[in-house]
């Protein structure tokens, strides 16, 4: 349930209103927007809410106490209408411009980030990638170079320009990951690691949340709730592909769940072509549909010499067609509305 109050509520107030809210035995987030403060109530039963919410409305500053009946509350559109805008570094996500963000699969070495990051900065691209603990299928596979690869990572932002994303594994990790990136990212496989969602959801920095490969969009935002629900409230949606029965790609890129999502919640959220696909071939119409489609950003993957890549080749752009393919995007974004 969400506790809207007048727009004249005191700091008093929200205190007395937390506390009463607390005497009943339930949970409280506050949220302090521009214009009116909003407090959720956590944990009310669906069977509890009526009576409560009567309770609720009579206390003095409460504007309408609105029952949320979905079981993610703090990532759904009843808790907030309008859609969150993060901002990283000045680069704005969930506004206007569709935000590309690309680099390689895993940062290798020093020089083919510094080049791939040039790059992308030269075809404006927003966001740098790379990957520094990479969750391997095998565990004979190249694991990343770990805080060597952060530090290359960081450098080459800071060397562009460009903010970084990067994935955080463990949560032992989490602090030193900080340390170096500006969006932490929760990959697929992590999607349902609750002690992680838990440990980003205590930091500041935003978190790039992707979809688990066999999860519905109702367990996707419950992910994305426990992040929230930690105090974390710049949260970016991450569809990248899901398992089906289609053995031809790597994944079922779930292009619906753009359109869906954004009408359950007020997240951003973004596509990634690359994994959604497994192929690069493909990875270019992919990337124009979820534009179409009204995703707020991409994220692609980019490789200097994708036949030599440690990770993720075969779905890797090199960086003639990544140029080509950000021309087309302009194109496409033009076409419904935004800018790239
Ligand atoms: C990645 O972005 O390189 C990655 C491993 O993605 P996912 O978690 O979606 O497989
Ligand atoms: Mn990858």
């Amino acid at each position: 349930m969400v506790i809207v109050l007048t727009d004249n509520a005191t700091e008093e107030d929200v205190e007395l209103i937390c506390e009463k809210v607390k005497s009943l035995g339930y949970g409280v987030n506050v949220s302090k927007g521009i214009e009116k403060t909003i407090i959720g109530v956590i944990g009310a039963k669906d069977e509890q809410k009526l009576i409560l919410a009567q309770q609720l409305e009579s206390l003095h500053s409460v504007e309408k106490v609105i029952p949320i009946l979905k079981p993610y509350k703090l990532a759904s559109r009843e808790w907030k209408k309008e859609r969150t805008q993060i901002n990283v570094n000045g680069v704005v996500i969930g506004g206007n411009d569709v935000v590309v963000m690309a680099g390689p699969c895993s940062v290798e070495n020093e020089e083919m980030i510094m080049l791939t990051a040039r790059a992308i900065k030269a075809a404006n691209g927003k966001i740098l990638r790379g990957g520094a603990f990479k969750p391997r299928t095998s565990p004979y596979s190249f694991q990343g170079l770990g805080e060597e690869g952060l530090k290359v990572l960081s450098q080459a932002g800071k060397e562009t320009g460009l903010p970084v994303v990067t994935e955080v594994l463990d949560p032992r990790d989490v602090e030193l990951v900080s340390q170096y990136t500006d969006i932490l990212q929760i990959g697929t496989r992590n999607m349902t690691n609750y002690p992680l969602l838990t440990e980003v959801g205590r930091t500041k920095l935003p978190v790039l949340l992707k979809r688990g490969l066999s999860s519905t969009v109702e367990e996707f935002l419950l992910a994305a709730e426990y992040i929230l629900s930690r105090g974390n409230h710049r949260v970016i949606l991450c569809e990248r592909g899901i398992r089906t029965f289609e053995q031809s790609t790597r994944f079922t890129l779930d292009l619906t769940a753009v359109p869906l999502i954004q009408e359950l919640s007020h997240l951003p959220i973004i596509v990634d072509p690359s994994h959604g696909t497994g192929r690069w071939q493909l990875v270019p119409s992919m990337a124009k549909a979820a534009i179409a489609a009204g995703a707020d950003g991409l994220i692609i993957e980019v490789h200097p010499e994708p036949d030599k890549a440690l990770s993720d080749g075969a779905q890797s752009l090199n960086i003639p067609m990544f140029q080509t393919l950000m021309e087309e995007l302009t194109k496409v974004a033009e076409a419904v509305g935004r800018s790239l």
